[in-house]
């Protein structure tokens, strides 16, 4: 058996497994590969994973909180995953692990048109900020960064543009204050932070957007994602914005991580459905 796991602390609600044995059970290959959750506290995580191969894993998804202790586990990294300093996808090859970063082409998947020349406000500067603002820089769009600690979301663009020196991408980053986004227009706002995880969050008062900026030429992404739709993700829907939903970018992630593994096309009818629960 082939086995796979996504591993994090917690790790109980994960709609990883669910949605990766679907799609497994769909590409006919449910008798040769299995894939399950397993919580790692960050203090074992580096030992716990280095054992997983002699056991039969033959990758894992690596999400909260260990996705920079992934990349530092790695000696056989993808540019992308090093220049956004976090992996979730680890495969075990015979002499090395390979650490690949799935959220960046994940997020750019899920996109319902290619962001190259877009105006792009990524709000936060946490893990999957980073892979969001390198991802949509990469592919081409102009990122403004706003962050509740602003240090933080300065230091986020400083590093992310001296990573994109010499490309295209050098450049297209700017950190912005909560006045200056609320004086722009967006072609599209990714949610990046925390907020809307608690269903009780107001993110018209926790973040710098105001409802009534989101229309019809705006495209809204919220990664945050639980049981029910975000607040975030029902107003600009209702105000008539393109929404995609942290459930999407998490299937997106999953296909690309399962396309590393497996070289099959992943099933993502089948991926949405069985993540939807
Ligand atoms: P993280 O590294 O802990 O970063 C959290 C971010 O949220 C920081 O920028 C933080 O700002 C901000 N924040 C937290 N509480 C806030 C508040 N009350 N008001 C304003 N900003 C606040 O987390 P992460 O890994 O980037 O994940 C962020 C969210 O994305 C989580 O909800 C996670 O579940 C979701 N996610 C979804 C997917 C997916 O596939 N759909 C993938 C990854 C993550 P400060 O710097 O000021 O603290």
């Amino acid at each position: 058996m082939k086995r796979l796991a996504v591993l994090g602390q917690p790790i109980a609600h994960s709609r990883s497994p669910a949605m990766q044995t679907a799609a497994l059970e769909d590409l006919g290959l449910a008798d040769e590969w299995s894939y399950e959750a397993i919580e790692m506290p960050p203090a074992d995580f580096a030992e716990l994973t280095r054992a997983l191969p002699a056991e039969g894993f033959v990758g894992a998804n690596v999400t909260i909180p260990h996705k920079e202790a992934a990349l530092a586990l790695s000696g056989d990294a993808s540019p992308a995953a090093t220049e956004i300093g976090a992996a979730n996808t680890l495969s075990f090859l015979d002499d090395r692990i390979r650490a690949d970063n799935t959220d960046a082409p994940g997020l750019i998947a899920a996109l319902p048109a290619p962001p190259s020349g877009k105006r792009a406000l990524v709000l936060g500067a946490g893990g999957s900020a980073r892979a969001a603002i390198w991802a949509l820089s990469r592919q081409g769009a102009g990122v403004e960064v706003w962050n509740r600690t602003a240090e933080r979301g300065d230091e986020v663009v400083r590093e992310l543009a001296r990573s994109g020196e010499g490309t295209e991408a050098e450049g297209r980053l700017t950190p912005v204050t909560a006045d200056q986004v609320r004086a722009n227009a967006y072609d599209l706002i990714v949610n990046c932070t925390a907020v809307g995880l608690d269903s009780g969050d107001d993110p018209f008062g926790l973040l710098p957007i105001e409802p009534e900026r989101l229309g019809p030429e705006t495209t809204l992404v919220d990664l945050v994602y639980g049981g029910a739709e975000t607040r975030l993700v029902g107003e600009a829907r209702s105000r008539g914005a393109v929404t995609v939903d942290g459930l999407e970018v998490l299937v997106r992630q999953g296909a690309e991580s399962l396309r590393i593994w497996t070289g099959m096309e992943p099933p993502l009818d089948v991926m949405r459905e069985a993540a939807r629960g």
